[in-house]
């Protein structure tokens, strides 16, 4: 069964999030215009590759409750098949 892997949606900017044992830091929150013309906040998280440790970022929408993560780990690491697509119209 697939575990679902959140990170909050508020987070303050400096904010630390633990999913699993993989740390993120809320580095920037940033307003944004997603392309059918809705404005919305965007956090970008740092985080470090599983596999590899190297830093990657991350955009999750900033809205009330939990957001899904759908990257773990670097461009190099990542698994396409994986890729997934963030609520409100922004490609990770
Ligand atoms: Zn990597």
């Amino acid at each position: 069964m697939r575990k679902l892997i959140t990170l909050p949606g508020r987070p303050e900017l400096g904010g630390i999030a633990f999913v699993q044992h993989q740390r993120f830091e809320c580095v920037e929150i940033r307003p944004h215009t997603t392309r059918d013309g809705r404005r919305i906040e965007l956090v970008r998280w740092l985080s470090h590759c599983t596999d590899c440790g190297a830093p990657f970022d991350l955009l999750t929408p900033r809205r009330a409750g939990p957001v899904r993560v759908d990257r773990r780990r670097c461009a190099e690491h990542r698994d396409p098949k994986r890729r997934v697509k963030v609520p409100g119209g922004v490609a990770a």
